[in-house]
């Protein structure tokens, strides 16, 4: 009987879709995977995504099973941030995930990987005698930076908001702005903070740490980790590189082919700048105007993935799930659509992103720059324009655009209105200036590695056989 692989992500696309397909990385290494599920009250993303995805993947995969857990019901917590009722919706699971894996003792458990909110799960596998593991769906580079929080706290009393124009000095990351920390760190006092301190603090308890990078990505931050600069004096676990791991698309070929991919098939080659911001991105309904007045100012060809404002005027993440599709008429500048219909398309709500990054079609991608979209980008050799909105992405932002060089910054975006002449210059420039095709360039030469780490033999592929081959040897548990 296969041994089984067990991954716990935590509720939200970014997070489920990338261990979805790390599970199938180790369906193709003989394991039996389960992928087991929390029910989040809050909002997790684009109506319905989550479910249909998960119908999609289990009929697409049968070998992949799909396991909730029963429905907690979340005490009361002052924090406006969503990631602290995650610590608490994952801690009260604790129990019922112990149950689920203790009668699957049928078919033994080689591993638990577990998402970085879920670090109290290490408790259930230490109990169970189980390897844990932790998969951080970000990159290397906010993996130091977290793991040093802990540190860093000790050496200051201020809350980050309170810091000004300081910069924050993580081993082997570019100084960080203090404002650029995710919005649950900026102040000490609130609960998600204190959250992000306890399960960092955690997390080199685990057997691994497997990250969605690959190695020549991210060789500073990396290097810090491995010579103990990160987490001084405390032994750390090895950390596997397994990426790029990005949603392949598979189930897709079944379907009738989404509506934006038919269209970019009539496009001219990298000509296309797409538009699309993540599971939870919304804007208000002035930002959007502001936007379609800039595409239509820069002449551009253009994909762009429009959903209902949030209500609340606010652009940022969603907070409460739209309930309908957006009515782009109303929505958009009087005409708009008539008068882009030539050069340009608009969706509703989602468009299958990692497909519409490999098309030829495609030159230019205006992102939030969740990490999953980056990788995405990257494999796609498309150069980007970064408009962080929630949760890592300003860290995410100061990544690229200083340290990878792979992206420009959509100035601007921390006032919570972007004008119409910055998103015309901006996306005119990545297309045409000289500047975007020097991005461009080096966005291509970034890909060439993503493949080859990924590649039979690359060094991301050697680190999931080492731990497939790590998972086979062991003696189960009796
Ligand atoms: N995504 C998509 N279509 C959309 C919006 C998002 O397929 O219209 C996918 C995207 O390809 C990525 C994931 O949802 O795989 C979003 O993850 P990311 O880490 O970029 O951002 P998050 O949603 O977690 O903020």
């Amino acid at each position: 009987m296969a041994k089984m692989v067990v991954l716990y992500p935590s509720p939200g696309m970014g997070h489920l879709v990338s261990m979805v397909e790390l599970g199938k990385l180790f369906l193709h290494r003989g394991f039996a995977v389960t992928v087991v599920t929390v029910e989040a009250s809050y909002t997790t993303g684009a109506a319905n995504a989550t479910s249909d995805f998960i119908s999609r993947m289990s009929s697409f995969h049968p070998s992949l099973s799909f396991h909730r857990l029963p429905a907690v019901s979340l005490p009361p917590n002052t924090s406006p941030h969503h990631e602290a009722h995650a610590f608490d919706l994952l801690r009260l699971s604790n129990p019922y995930l112990l149950d689920f894996l203790s009668s699957s003792r049928s078919s033994p458990v080689a591993a638990l990987i577990v998402d970085f909110f879920c670090t109290l799960a290490l408790d259930v596998a230490a109990e169970l005698r189980i390897p844990s593991y932790v998969f951080f769906t970000c990159n290397a580079s906010v993996l130091a930076a977290f793991l040093h929080l802990p540190i860093l706290h000790t050496k200051l009393t201020a809350s980050f908001k309170d810091l000004g124009a300081a910069h924050l000095q993580f081993p082997g990351l570019p100084p960080i702005p203090a404002s650029d920390m995710p919005l649950p760190l900026l102040d000490r006092e609130d609960e998600g903070y204190k959250g992000f301190l306890f399960h960092y603090d955690r997390m080199p308890e685990a057997d691994g740490i497997i990250v969605n990078t690959f190695a020549s990505l991210e060789l500073r931050p990396l290097q810090a980790i491995a010579d103990g600069l990160v987490v001084p004096g405390r032994k750390m676990p090895p950390v596997y590189c397994v990426g790029p791991v990005i949603a392949s698309g598979d189930g897709s070929q079944t379907e009738r082919r989404h509506e934006s991919l038919e269209w970019l098939d009539s496009q001219p080659l990298r000509s296309v700048v797409f538009l699309c911001f993540g599971s939870l991105g919304v804007f208000s309904a002035a930002q959007l105007r502001e936007v379609a007045a800039g595409l239509e100012k820069s002449g551009q060809r253009f994909l762009w993935v429009v959903r209902s404002p949030d209500g609340g005027g606010n652009s940022g993440k969603m907070t409460r799930a739209a309930a309908t599709e957006p009515e782009l008429e109303e929505l958009l500048p009087e005409g708009f659509l008539e008068r882009t219909r030539e050069r340009g398309k608009v969706v509703r709500s989602w468009a299958p992103q990692a497909e519409v990054l490999r098309h030829a079609a495609v030159g230019g991608f205006v992102t939030h720059c969740g990490w999953n979209s980056v990788l995405e980008a990257i494999v796609g050799g498309v150069p980007m324009v970064v408009w962080p909105l929630y949760a890592e992405q300003r860290m995410n932002k100061v990544l690229l655009v200083e340290e990878m060089r792979l992206a420009v910054e959509m100035k601007g975006f921390e006032s919570g209105m972007v004008a119409a002449g910055e998103v015309e210059d901006r996306v005119r420039g990545l297309m045409e200036a000289e500047w975007g095709k020097e991005m461009r360039a080096r966005v291509e030469a970034v890909m060439a590695a993503a493949l080859a780490a990924v590649a039979d033999g690359g060094p991301s592929i050697s680190a999931l056989n080492e731990l497939a081959a790590t998972w086979k040897n062991l003696k189960s548990e009796p």
